[in-house]
């Protein structure tokens, strides 16, 4: 029997990070993935969603290209070309992980895992079918033995009752990531991240999308000013939004969702249905009854450094319900694998959630990065338009905001809307973790022309300073 420090079961963001960390650190490890290498973020989500966004963007860029002085007489989308491309990138992101566990020496076992007994795991070998979407398991079966045990199993999508898995309109996630052709409607059940960025990539291609939220706006945990500016901007470009609706049954071709204010139900046509209303953990609830291993149904139980409830388990990324973002996992994956690693006595890596910048890939982005303080009195916010910023301006990005909160000038949220936000938005990220004061950064030079002005923009607005915006508000009245 094969014999390690650690075996890792998972191979997403969460679990490879933490094996290609433990295999640095010296130990001997293995991976054990049941599925296509790299998880859900390569194979069904962070890749392919973005890659598909960016023919989204092009496309939307060439429809636009008449403001810009190009005339663009005719184009279409083609569609199979666009699936090809997000296979190829994929199939490098795989490669890409594949060879990080086998430089670093660790062990890659396709199969299924299953805990048998702490430190004792079987695998259940199997060979993935063509188009990867289920295993042929080959009967054979062998164990291996470790001193610690890592589950990083992940998520799936969470399914309302009326959802069936055989349903005929109904499509995960998974599916229509990888469809091969463009559906000409799409209504997507949920208003969420993953709802949002699927309605940019179909819409922008060409497909009807309709959304439907059962609360009152989409993005409901961000701040009502960029959900609904996002909202907006969607429904500018043909996307339709009902919000305050709570889809009742789905049928023939016809969702019906009900006005939860008015009590009226209509009925959406529409033959693909995605219903985006959330995750919830992988757990195989035998195993972990079995084994005595705490875990809800929100995720697996771990402390502050990643330890499960039993001696030498441990728990990362989604599958511990404690966020469903593939950095955050990867940075439990770190903390895990240093922790594991650590010399008896030392102190543990504690796992930091404070600030998690968060974004949604629709065009144009949203980001947001730590908790809006509630109710208190001594935070202010301050808002500064993309109009405000020339490089936006030439470029004719003007739409959306920087948005921040600061308490004694330091800044402690901050959210925005607007072009390629996601690449502007660490180093507010950066000022929250680091608590920087707002003037160490506002005095440093920000190259110019260039969207990250906008960030020396609003702080210097904070410390009522700014020389390029007319300052609206400012100075606060008493
Ligand atoms: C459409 C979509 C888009 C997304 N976009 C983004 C994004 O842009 N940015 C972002 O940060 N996050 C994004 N996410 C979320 C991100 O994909 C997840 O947060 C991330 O994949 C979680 O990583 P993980 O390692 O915890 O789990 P996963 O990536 O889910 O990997 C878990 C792995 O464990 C394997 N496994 C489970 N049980 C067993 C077993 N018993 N034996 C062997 N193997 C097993 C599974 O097969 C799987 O491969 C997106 C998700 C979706 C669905």
């Amino acid at each position: 029997m094969n014999k390690y420090s650690v075996v890792v079961i998972g191979s997403g963001p969460a679990g490879y990070t933490c094996a290609v960390r433990l295999a640095q650190l010296g130990a001997k490890v293995a991976v054990i993935e049941r599925d296509y290498v790299g998880g859900i973020c390569t194979n069904w989500g962070c890749t392919p969603s973005k890659s598909m966004i960016e023919s989204a963007k092009i496309a939307r860029i060439v429809r636009e290209a008449a403001r810009y002085g190009v005339n663009v007489s005719s184009f279409w989308v083609d569609f199979k070309k666009v699936a090809t491309r997000r296979d190829e990138v994929i199939h490098r992101a795989r490669g890409v992980v594949t060879r990080l566990l086998q430089y670093y020496g660790a062990d890659l076992y396709q199969g299924e895992a299953d805990v048998v007994a702490p430190g004792r795991v079987k695998i259940r070998r199997g060979k993935l079918e063509l188009d990867g979407v289920k295993m042929q398991y080959t009967g054979e079966e062998n164990e291996i033995e470790a001193e610690h045990i890592v589950l990083a199993t992940g998520s799936r999508p969470l399914m309302p009752d009326f959802a069936k898995p055989d349903h005929p309109y109904i499509v995960s996630s998974n599916r229509l990531i990888s469809i091969g052709e463009l559906p000409e409607t799409l209504t997507i059940v949920g208003g969420g991240v993953i709802g949002l960025e699927f309605a940019t990539i179909f819409s922008n291609m060409g497909t009807r999308v309709t959304i439907v939220e059962y609360l009152d706006r989409a993005l409901a945990t961000l701040d009502p000013e960029v959900s609904h500016a996002i909202s907006e901007e969607l429904k500018l470009h043909g996307i339709r939004i009902l919000t305050g609706h709570r889809v009742l049954s789905v049928e023939q071709g016809y969702i019906s969702a009900e006005n939860r204010a008015t009590q009226e139900v209509i009925d959406i046509p529409g033959r693909a249905v995605l219903i985006a209303i959330g995750r919830e953990p992988v757990i195989d609830k035998a195993m972990f009854d079995r084994l005595g291993l705490a875990c809800t149904k929100k995720g697996i139980g771990v402390d502050d450094y990643l330890r499960a409830n039993i001696p030498d388990f441990w728990a990362i990324g989604d599958a511990t319900g404690k966020s469903v973002l593939a950095h955050v996992g990867a940075q439990q994956g770190l903390v895990c694998a240093e922790n594991i690693m650590a010399a008896p006595g030392a102190p543990l890596r504690r796992m930091d959630y404070d600030v998690i910048p968060a974004v949604v890939y629709t065009i144009p982005e949203v980001v947001s990065i730590g908790q809006v303080p509630a109710e208190d009195e001594s935070v202010q916010s301050f808002k500064v338009p993309f109009s405000a910023n020339l490089r936006a301006r030439i470029e004719a990005y003007e739409e959306g905001f920087v948005k921040i909160w600061v308490k004694d000038h330091l800044v402690v949220a901050a959210q925005a809307i607007g072009h390629n936000v996601s690449e502007l938005m660490q180093e507010l990220a950066n000022m929250i973790a680091l608590k920087t004061p707002a003037h160490a950064v506002a005095e440093v030079i920000h190259a110019h022309p260039t969207y990250s002005e906008i960030t020396r923009t609003v702080l210097e607005y904070s410390l009522g300073k700014t020389t390029d915006l007319i300052m609206p508000g400012w100075p606060p009245s008493a």
